[in-house]
């Protein structure tokens, strides 16, 4: 990167925060997609680090001028290639937007800067007798600026939904360095577009988060997990749907094959308690009476048992249930050195079974070897296309298209939770019309005129 530039933002934000030594920057030229996008041509980009919005505004409003290509950066925990630049970049790292957590009892609202950890965050939520934040994806060192535009997901969507669903108001800066509050500690808000909706879900390429206020909920007493294992896939699947009909609405519902429960608990150093079947869903159960969660846990029970369970335990005690979700949560961690991808589709419930074993019989058709986890109750399922011999298969794409085409045709998406990023712009058109895609192109021109903000992530305007 040219001496001006590094020079003019230290001026700009201090000395110590511009880093343009390849030794401290490469950390940040990867997220967790590393296989599949990599940084080879924007080996020269600076990381910079400001300390406020104020920083912020000015570093964008310098890099629109200049027009150097800007790439936000939260806890680089993303699945898609969104925060990985493939050109020289400047990476607007928001590790140091991480002071404030001001939680609002009255409102039962937080705000946060947006380089909050969410590990920081449920931290904080311990000091109060009964605050509750939903969302959980697998790895609380994203930070929540990165979970708001990547629209995180995570194992308690199936009641509580989404980060879009518990977002009220952001603090966000324009490439032109513009500095606007979108929402705010309302119910309800009917002025003009929705921006603040725009914003969630943008992955780094409208404009940089810096401030994001949240709902909060009360916490019910009394949870518990269901860990119920099966012989086969089709059964365990099968009764995702059954308890969703019931009117059962758990705060998570998990599939989890055993061979990769088993790798990822061997990974983290737990024991894996079920022994007999080779499939596993795991069901988390939350509520206000503890006589409701066990009349609950006898309905699964008795469902799972009429579609052929051959094992069936309950956790209670929180020790014990944090081991199940953290073997769960570590799956990507624990297979990721011989996965070559994730997929992350979803479909409508009631299509789970039918697409589910569409899936399976395109996997067995290629020879593949798709280990599967997925937020079932969400009809979202991962499948993992390993490498064959240390290596990318050579039917990786293909059968990749054509899982993406199987889900599309079932209604369903490409991508529930990871997002499009680099690694899925050229899957997009599989699911999204031509408007559709010109549309987002004439979005992204509106906010960014001269296509600065993470060039290449969504879709390519060139
Ligand atoms: C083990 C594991 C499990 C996971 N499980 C789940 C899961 O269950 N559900 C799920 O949804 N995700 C999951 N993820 C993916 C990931 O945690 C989420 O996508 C998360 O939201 C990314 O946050 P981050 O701060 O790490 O963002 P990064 O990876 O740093 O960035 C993601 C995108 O956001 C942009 N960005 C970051 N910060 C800002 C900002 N302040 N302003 C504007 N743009 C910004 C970046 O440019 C990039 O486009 C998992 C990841 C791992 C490693």
């Amino acid at each position: 990167m040219n001496a001006g530039v590094v020079g003019t933002l230290r001026k700009l934000i201090g000395e110590d925060w511009v880093l343009d030594n390849l030794e401290q920057t490469k950390g940040y030229l990867y997220d967790q997609t590393e296989e599949l996008i990599r940084p080879r041509a924007a080996e020269d980009s600076i990381v910079v680090k400001p300390g406020n919005t104020k920083e912020v505004s000015e570093i964008l409003k310098y890099a629109n001028e200049v027009k150097i290509p800007i790439v936000p950066r939260g806890g680089g925990t993303g699945l898609c290639g969104a925060a990985i630049p493939t050109k020289s970049s400047i990476i607007l790292s928001d590790e140091r937007l991480n002071k404030t957590i001001e939680v609002d009892e009255l409102n039962l609202m937080v705000t946060c800067d947006a380089g909050v950890t969410l590990a920081a965050l449920l931290e904080k939520l311990k000091e109060y007798d009964n605050l509750f934040f939903p969302v959980h994806p697998g790895d609380e060192g994203a930070h929540i600026g990165g979970m708001v535009v990547q629209n995180a997901g995570g194992a308690k969507a199936v009641r509580h939904g989404i980060m879009r669903n518990h977002i009220k108001g952001l603090e966000v800066v324009f490439p032109t360095g513009e500095i606007t509050n979108l929402g705010g500690k309302l119910i309800k808000n009917n002025s003009g577009l929705d921006l603040l909706h725009l914003m969630i879900g943008s992955e780094g390429i409208l404009g940089i988060v810096t401030k994001v206020i949240l709902k909060l909920y009360p916490e019910p007493k009394y949870s518990g997990t269901l860990l119920v294992s099966f012989n086969n896939r089709e059964d365990a699947i099968a009764v995702v749907p059954q308890i969703l009909q019931r009117g059962i609405i758990p705060l998570a519902i998990e599939y989890m094959e055993r061979d990769v429960a088993l790798e990822s608990a061997e990974h983290i150093g737990a024991k894996w308690p079920a022994v007999d079947g080779s499939v596993d869903v795991i069901i988390i159960l939350s509520e206000d009476k503890e006589d409701t969660l066990y009349e609950k846990s006898e309905e699964i029970v008795e469902i799972c048992d009429s579609n052929n369970a051959v094992y069936t335990s309950i956790a209670e005690s929180a020790r014990e249930q944090n081991t199940i979700l953290a073997v769960r949560s570590n799956v990507y961690t624990a297979v990721k050195h011989n996965a070559v991808d994730g997929l992350d589709m979803a479909v409508p419930i009631g299509s789970i079974p039918d697409f589910m074993r569409e899936i399976f019989r395109l996997a067995d058709r290629y020879g593949a070897k798709t280990p599967s986890v997925g937020h079932a109750g969400d009809g979202n399922i991962h499948n993992f296309i390993m490498r064959e011999n240390g290596e990318i298969p050579p039917y990786y794409e293909e059968l990749k298209e054509e899982m993406y085409k199987t889900a599309v045709k079932y209604g369903g998406t490409i991508t529930a939770e990871h997002g499009i990023g680099k690694t899925r712009v050229p899957n997009l058109a599989l699911q999204l019309s031509h408007k559709e895609i010109e549309l987002i192109k004439a979005i992204k021109k509106a906010f960014d005129p001269n296509g600065i903000l993470n060039p290449g992530t969504v879709v390519n305007i060139e």
